[in-house]
C-alpha cells in the first residue's frame, strides 16, 4: 500500500504558485505616435489613379516606390502613376488597380475592371489614429510587441539578464569519491540543462550538510536571479535546506509535490532570490528542473508560460502502484513512447537513455489512449 500523503501540491498548483509569486517585466503604455498607416498606401503592385474615370486609358506620368515622396507626381484628368505595394499615393489618386487588372499599351494603361476609391489601398489612420492606444499599461512583452514598439519608435527594453546558479549540496559529493562517496552529477547537468534553456549559468561548488555554510550561500548568491540547489529536502537528519530557509526569512511558496519521482521539491523566495531546491536523487532532480526552470525563466523575461507537454501511445502498460502521478522514462520510436525498464528516481543511466518521461495516472487514473508526455533535453 502506498502511504502518499493526499494533501500534496498537485505539480500544476505548484507551477500555478510559482508563477504568481515571480514578477513579470511589464511594459508601460504603448499609443500610436502617429496615424497607422501615416498616408494612404498601395496594397498591391499596379497604377495609382482616379476611380470616377472609369476605364478610360490613363497616360503614365512615371513610378513610386515605397519610401518615394509622392508629392512627386500629381493625377490629373487622364493620367496615372505606376506604383509598388507600399508607397504612398500620389495627390490626385484615390485608388489602384493591380497589375493583373490592367491593359498596358507603350506609356499607357486601361483598366479592365471598374475602379472604386479605396480599392487596394491601406487608408491613412485604418489601423490606428495618432495616439490611439495600441497597448495598455502593464502587458507584457513578445516578440509581437518587440516588432509594434520599434514600429511606434519607442526605445524595445533589453531582454532581462537573468544570471541563473546551480549548487549541489551533500558531504557525499567529492570529486575522486571512495566507495561510500560518489561525484557530483547533478551540478553539471542541472546547469547543462539551464543553459540548454538559454540561461546565463554559474556551475558553483557543492555545498556541504551543514546549516550555516548553507544560511551563508543563500544570504550571499551574488548577482543570481535564481539558484538550483539539489538535495536536502528531504526527511533526512541532514536535509536542512527547508529549516535553514525558514530560518534566514525566506518565503517559502511550496515543499512537497504530487509527483512520482520528485516529491521534496521546494520552492522559495529570499529577497530577489528564487531558491528552486531540487531533491537530491537525479532523476528527481533533472524532472523538477525540466518542470519548474522554464516557467520561472518564462515569468521572469516576460513571456507567455511554457506548455512542455505533449501526447503520444505507449507501447505497452506501465505498472504504477503509488497514489501520486508517475513520471516514467521512455524512449519515443516513431511517435509512440515505448517504456525503459527504470529503476527509479536514483537511475541516471536510464535517464541518460531515455527520450521523454510518460505521464502515468495513479491506478484507476488511466485515462486510455495517449498519454501526455515530456521531452528530454
Ligand atoms: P538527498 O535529497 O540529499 O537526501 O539526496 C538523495 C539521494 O541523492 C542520495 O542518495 C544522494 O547521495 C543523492 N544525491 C544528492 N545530491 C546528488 C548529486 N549532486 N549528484 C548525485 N547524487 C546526488
Ligand atoms: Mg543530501
Amino acid at each position: 500500500m502506498s502511504c502518499d500523503h493526499p494533501d500534496l501540491l498537485p505539480l500544476e498548483e505548484a507551477l500555478g504558485r510559482l508563477w504568481a509569486a515571480l514578477p513579470a517585466p511589464a511594459l508601460p503604455e504603448v499609443r500610436a505616435e502617429r496615424d497607422d498607416p501615416a498616408m494612404d498606401l498601395a496594397a498591391m503592385d499596379g497604377v495609382a489613379l482616379k476611380a470616377s474615370e472609369g476605364r478610360t486609358p490613363r497616360r503614365l506620368l512615371g513610378t513610386l516606390f515605397a519610401g518615394d515622396d509622392p508629392a512627386a507626381f500629381e493625377v490629373i484628368p487622364g493620367t496615372a502613376v505606376r506604383i509598388m505595394t507600399g508607397a504612398a499615393l500620389p495627390p490626385g489618386a484615390d485608388a489602384i488597380v493591380p497589375v493583373e487588372e490592367l491593359d498596358s499599351t507603350g506609356g499607357a494603361v486601361r483598366p479592365r475592371v471598374d475602379p472604386e476609391a479605396g480599392d487596394h489601398v491601406r487608408r491613412q489612420g485604418h489601423q490606428a489614429k495618432t495616439g490611439d492606444l495600441l497597448l495598455p499599461v502593464g502587458t507584457t512583452l513578445n516578440a509581437a510587441r518587440v516588432g509594434l514598439l520599434a514600429m511606434a519608435g519607442l526605445p524595445v527594453p533589453p531582454r532581462p539578464r537573468l544570471r541563473v546558479g546551480v549548487a549541489s549540496t551533500g558531504n557525499e559529493l567529492v570529486t575522486h569519491p571512495k566507495p561510500h562517496q560518489i561525484r557530483d552529477s547533478n551540478g553539471p547537468m542541472v546547469a547543462a540543462l539551464a543553459r540548454a534553456l538559454g540561461a546565463e549559468v554559474e556551475l558553483r561548488p557543492a555545498l556541504p550538510d551543514d546549516p550555516a555554510t548553507l544560511a551563508a550561500a543563500l544570504l550571499h548568491p551574488g548577482d543570481l536571479r535564481i539558484l538550483l540547489t539539489s538535495g536536502g529536502v528531504s526527511m533526512g537528519d541532514h536535509d536542512h535546506l527547508p529549516s535553514v530557509l525558514k530560518e534566514i526569512g525566506a518565503t517559502i511558496l511550496f515543499h512537497k509535490i504530487r509527483l512520482k519521482p520528485g516529491k521534496p521539491m521546494l520552492a522559495a523566495i529570499l529577497g530577489d532570490l528564487l531558491v528552486l531546491g531540487l531533491p537530491g536523487n537525479p532523476v528527481s532532480a533533472y524532472l523538477n528542473a525540466l518542470l519548474f526552470l522554464p516557467h520561472a525563466l518564462a515569468r521572469l523575461e516576460g513571456r507567455a508560460a511554457p506548455d512542455p507537454w505533449r501526447r503520444a501511445r505507449l507501447t505497452a502498460p506501465v505498472k504504477h502502484k503509488g497514489d501520486r502521478p508517475l513520471l516514467h522514462p521512455c524512449r519515443l520510436v516513431e511517435g509512440h513512447l515505448q517504456p525503459l525498464p527504470g529503476q527509479g528516481s536514483a537511475d541516471l543511466i536510464t535517464l541518460a537513455k531515455a527520450d521523454a518521461f510518460a505521464w502515468i495516472e495513479p491506478p484507476g487514473q488511466e485515462p486510455g489512449g495517449k498519454v501526455r508526455y515530456l521531452t528530454v533535453l
